[in-house]
């Protein structure tokens, strides 16, 4: 079964035919099949014009996406690489760690592995970080000395989970304007509209492999003018993840090592297609998929695992308060040649997820629902 979608201006393609979703797992995503054919081009010297051009284009792309005039780190690596890269550049003193589920809490870990002082807050998993948690435990800690950043996760891939960072970036501002905000956007960004500049965040990282539909390698951070400033003043930022020397390098648009060409090139494809369908339409596409989500596990007598008005739009968490067998659930849609997620971690069995992210549309929802009734009436 495959759908044709028609795409105005995208890179001078004509219409493609978007094969049927597989992966309804949250990352890695289904991707389309130019964007994978663009990585089979010849390979070319990253010293070359032709890179630089394909780099300076990608780059204005990704400030477009990010919302922000500042810059886009591109680096050859996972998303968490990036977790590494925020401690190590932006902060000498203290880290606030904000843990409401399993990625949050890896960057604890992260922090604690490049040896900064943390402070863990944890926050109860399926509950968004509010605004006033934020202020409650900064202030707490501003009281024993400055805080040099906080981190905190957009969408907690495990939970299904979004946290309003815009707010809860005011609301650091407002108490203490030094303290850098940090923010996890990998399973969101592309998904749903994160402006980062308007909110006030400094530092926005993300993956290629999740709702930018790319395949797993790349990760970009924008970062602002205080996270560069606050990097000069930080030691031991090591090499390969040290932004002044990222900096450096964008400013003659390249990388200071050899970046992964055949990647860029999938990436310079499938942000063409992002900008032809639109940001307003992408992020719309996401939302109406989020609700369809929802209700299909609501009208079957599942339970939503997130609180309610910060549900993920990329990911829906279902309670498996039916006991199902997650296990031959996935079995059956294997048949189908679909997979979903079980539930992350301490959820496994006791919840699963249902990944909406990326080129996945209203028919491959339906195809999904179709499938997964068939073996709950079996
Ligand atoms: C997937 C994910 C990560 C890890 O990203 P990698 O690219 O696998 O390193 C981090 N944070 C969140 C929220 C994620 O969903």
């Amino acid at each position: 079964m495959a759908t044709t979608i028609q795409r105005a201006g995208s890179a001078g393609n004509a219409a493609q035919t978007k094969p049927a979703q597989r992966l309804f797992i949250p990352g890695p995503t289904d991707v389309l099949p130019d964007v994978m054919a663009a990585q089979t081009a010849p390979m070319i010297g990253h010293r070359s014009d032709e890179f630089e051009a394909l780099f300076a284009k990608v780059e204005e792309q990704l400030k477009a996406l990010f919302f922000t005039k500042s810059r886009v780190y591109i680096v050859a690596a996972s998303g968490s690489a990036l977790h590494e890269a925020s401690m190590r550049n932006c902060v000498s003193g203290r880290v606030l760690n904000f843990v409401n589920g399993a990625f949050s809490q890896r960057w604890h870990d992260a922090a604690k592995g490049c040896g900064k002082q943390t402070i863990r807050v944890d926050v109860a998993w399926n509950t968004a970080v509010k605004p006033e948690t934020v202020s409650q435990a900064l202030a707490q800690e501003l009281a024993d000395g400055p805080v040099d950043a906080i981190t905190v996760v957009h969408n907690e891939t495990s939970t299904g989970v979004v946290s309003p960072v815009g707010d809860i970036a005011a609301a650091v501002r407002s108490i203490s304007p030094e303290t850098l905000v940090l923010v996890d956007a990998v399973s969101s960004f592309a998904g749903t509209e994160i402006p980062v500049d308007a909110w006030g965040i400094d530092l926005c990282l993300t993956s290629s492999q999740k709702a930018l539909a790319l395949p797993p390698g790349l990760a970009f951070c924008a970062a602002s003018d205080r996270v560069l400033a606050r990097a000069e003043q930080v030691t031991g930022r090591g090499w390969y993840f040290d932004f002044l020397n990222l900096e450096k390098s964008l400013k003659k648009n390249t990388t200071p090592s050899t970046p992964a060409i055949t990647l860029m090139r999938a990436l310079s494809v499938q942000l063409d297609h992002i900008f032809a369908e639109g940001l307003a339409e992408r992020f719309a596409r996401h939302a109406h998929l989020a609700q369809l989500t929802q209700q299909w596990a609501l009208d079957h007598g599942f339970e939503l695992a997130a609180e309610e008005g910060y549900r993920s739009p990329t990911v829906t968490n279902v309670t498996n308060n039916l006991a199902i067998n997650v296990g031959a659930l996935n079995r059956h849609l294997e048949e189908a040649d679909m997979e979903i997620s079980n539930g992350y971690g301490i959820y496994k069995d006791k919840a699963f997820r249902l990944a909406h992210m990326g080129e996945v549309t209203e028919a491959d929802m339906q195809r999904l629902f179709a499938a997964m009734d068939e073996f709950l009436a079996a």
